[in-house]
């Protein structure tokens, strides 16, 4: 049974486990609750890049660390249907549109992304969307396009958020999650992990996650990828170990969600990939980019799965097809609200330090 009462101890307790004792238990929740050589494959569109108001740490596409991605304006929806085929073409069965923005906004660019729903959703293919926070109305506007599942991350623990993004609260996270599950579209929210939090951080967000009620449908599990330009830029890069064991863990305390394997398995070899399946590893990112930061190529990624004997999960087996309605005969109107997101506002210095640092570069 899905318990939504974990604490931070208990987690902890999991969390280090020897490690063969960990895997056994992950491996055996994960038989019971999926198929051990099903694995979700979605792809990570960047519909809108760069030039994103907020500070994350870790984030390249945040203008104020003027790294170096190129940002572009919003993609057209023929560039996106392009895109959305070749991936199915190549064994997703999922897209995720990701868009540098602070929130939704209704207007224009948002109908465009509305519109970019419905077409994903007449391929037949799971359509995803990570756009910032969102209101009610506006969630409930994309569940009626026909999206599947909104990704807004939690990043950390409540505690550690405030070391990483100063411009907005982890209640309003909470608050976009709500919003999304007040709609019929599933919930996709994890973290990142080797940002510089201590284990009882990685404890925390897990506490976060695995006592929402109902637990997110799918959770990414994040390795930083510090990026030149961005505050956590010096990060050390986190081990195979440390990934394994916030992989077993989440499977355990979450047992019926989805966790990708995500950010990172660049530097995972396949031996890591595999235990990482073993542990209840079942979704991963395909494509060579994830929104702006290097991932195996997807050939690589089929060979891997031949040799691991693993098998890419078909679009709504785990949940049907959502109907998808035209704008015309659309129930929703746009209300142009102007939600009152907050903004902490606090300093992070080595935020401050990184854009100071951007300016001065010619
Ligand atoms: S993570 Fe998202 S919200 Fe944060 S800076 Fe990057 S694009 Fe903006």
């Amino acid at each position: 049974m899905t318990r939504n009462d974990w604490t931070k101890e208990e987690i902890l307790a999991i969390y280090n486990k020897p490690l063969m004792e960990l895997l056994y238990e992950a491996a055996t929740v994960h038989r019971i609750h999926h198929d051990p050589n099903k694995v979700q494959v979605s792809t990570l569109l960047s519909i809108k890049t760069g030039g994103c108001p907020e500070d994350c740490g870790y984030c390249p596409q945040a203008a104020r660390y003027h790294t170096d991605i190129e940002g572009n304006d919003l993609m057209s929806v023929s560039q996106v249907k392009a895109q959305a085929l070749r991936a199915k073409s190549s064994g997703s069965s999922r897209v995720c549109m990701g868009a540098a923005w602070r929130n939704v906004k209704d207007g224009k660019e948002f109908d465009n992304v509305l519109e970019m729903v419905r077409t994903i959703n007449k391929l037949d293919m799971e359509v995803c969307c990570t756009l910032g926070m969102v209101t009610e109305n506006q969630a409930k506007r994309l569940a009626e396009a026909g999206l599947y599942a909104y990704n807004h991350n939690l990043d950390s623990s409540e505690e550690y958020y405030k070391e990483v993004i100063s411009t907005r609260g982890y209640q309003d996270r909470l608050d976009t999650i709500s919003n999304v599950r007040k709609s019929k579209v599933t919930v996709c929210s994890g973290g990142i992990i080797g940002m510089g939090e201590s284990l009882e951080d990685r404890a925390g967000m897990l506490v976060a996650l695995a006592t929402l009620n109902p637990q997110p449908e799918s959770t990414p599990i994040n390795a930083l990828v510090p990026v030149e330009g961005t505050p956590l830029e010096e990060q050390q890069k986190i081990s195979i170990w440390e990934m394994l064991r916030m992989i077993a863990t989440t499977r355990i305390v979450m047992p019926e969600t989805q966790v990708r394997l995500s950010a990172g398995r660049t530097d995972m070899s396949r031996e890591g990939q595999a235990m990482c399946f073993f542990a209840g590893a079942n979704s991963i990112f395909a494509g060579d980019k994830l929104l702006t930061t290097p991932n195996p190529n997807v050939d690589d990624d089929m060979e891997m799965f031949k040799l691991l004997g693993l098998k890419p999960q078909k679009a709504f087996e785990k949940k049907s097809q959502p109907q998808s309605v035209s704008a015309e005969e659309s129930k929703y109107k746009h209300l142009g609200e102007k939600p009152k997101w907050s903004r902490p506002g606090h300093t992070i210095e080595r935020n401050v330090e990184a854009k100071a640092k951007s300016k001065t570069k010619v």
